[in-house]
């Protein structure tokens, strides 16, 4: 790394140091990445009852009015607000697969919108075959990197069915595609969404698949303290944890006690916006008792190294 003092007035800088400064920033410079958004197409916000109707996860997640859709655009502005540079925007569990399609396309067109910005998880219904298996094609082919937030509760399938999930998993790996599913604690306070996607799912599925690339969400459902057993922690090769929604879930020190557990290397910054504003986690993360190197992987440096070789195609970052 090359030696930079940000303090030294530029003024006083020789056009070689300003040289150094430049490539220091543009090499060294923290690239933020927002691992879990949730964007939406304006039509869908627009007719949200009609998609409440249609749809169980939809519904599950969305019919309280409180609970906010923002379309590729106010996800951008949010990102401008934060000093978010690049954001993972998930897809939802829809239970049927024309309503993933369809939503898929959307952020196909955002993500070719904003390719800067942002990288796109698409949504399947493993329930669906081959349709789902063609679908995932056709969004990786347009640039996806994942598959996500997965809601095997509400899609009603069973993450660890070989039979079913062993094509999806197929492709993913040999497209090197990554899976997000929804996590939540098998004790604690109800919420909207919970659902029952715990530790022991989330594991029967990484021992079915250990060689897929999964992302855990909302900290696994606390998956992470299962580390502690050293057969748990070795299989978790390939799985990191989001921190989507930790101000509602756990105290700040979740941070330091999962990296002293599983390594700072597992955990991606992820807001769960508009669930929660995204400069309320990134200040969250900012005033954390841990090192700026830590700080660092979490809040980009881990996204970065994960989705650098995934889909094979067009990056954000
Ligand atoms: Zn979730």
């Amino acid at each position: 790394m090359i030696d930079f003092n940000p303090s030294m007035p530029f003024v006083s800088m020789s056009q070689h140091a300003l040289l150094r400064m430049f490539v220091w920033l543009r090499y060294n410079a923290l690239v933020v990445v927002d691992f879990h958004t949730h964007i939406f197409p304006p039509w869908v916000r627009e007719r949200r009852d009609e998609y409440i109707r249609r749809d169980a996860c939809f519904a599950l997640l969305y019919s309280s009015a409180k609970a906010k859709l923002v379309t590729a655009e106010e996800l951008i502005a949010s990102m401008d607000d934060s000093g978010v540079d690049c954001s993972v925007v998930l897809n939802i569990g829809w239970t049927g697969q024309e309503l993933c399609r369809e939503t898929n396309d959307y952020i196909l067109d955002s993500v070719s919108r904003y390719p800067d910005r942002l990288v796109g998880f698409c949504g399947v219904q493993p329930r669906a075959g081959d349709a789902a298996v063609r679908e995932l094609e056709r969004c990786v082919l347009a640039g996806a990197k994942g598959v996500g937030e997965m809601r095997s509760d509400v899609q009603r399938f069973d993450l660890a069915d070989e039979v079913l999930m062993k094509p999806l998993v197929d492709f993913a790996v040999e497209h090197d595609i990554i899976f997000l599913t929804h996590a939540s604690e098998p004790v604690g306070h109800e919420y909207v969404g919970k659902g029952n996607i715990t530790p022991g799912v989330l594991y029967s599925l990484i021992k079915a698949f250990p060689y897929l690339k999964l992302v855990c969400a909302h900290w696994g459902g606390g998956l992470p303290f299962y580390a502690l057993m050293p057969e748990v922690a070795k299989a978790l090769d390939n799985v990191f944890f989001d921190t989507a929604a930790t101000n509602f879930l756990y105290q700040a020190q979740i941070f330091k006690q999962v990296s002293d557990i599983v390594g700072s290397g597992k955990i991606l910054f992820g807001s769960d916006y508009p669930l929660i504003s995204q400069g309320r986690i990134m200040a969250q993360v900012h005033s954390l008792d841990i090192s700026q190197e830590d700080k660092g992987k979490i809040l980009g440096e881990n996204a970065q190294t994960l989705l650098s070789g995934a889909g094979g195609g067009r990056n954000a970052i």
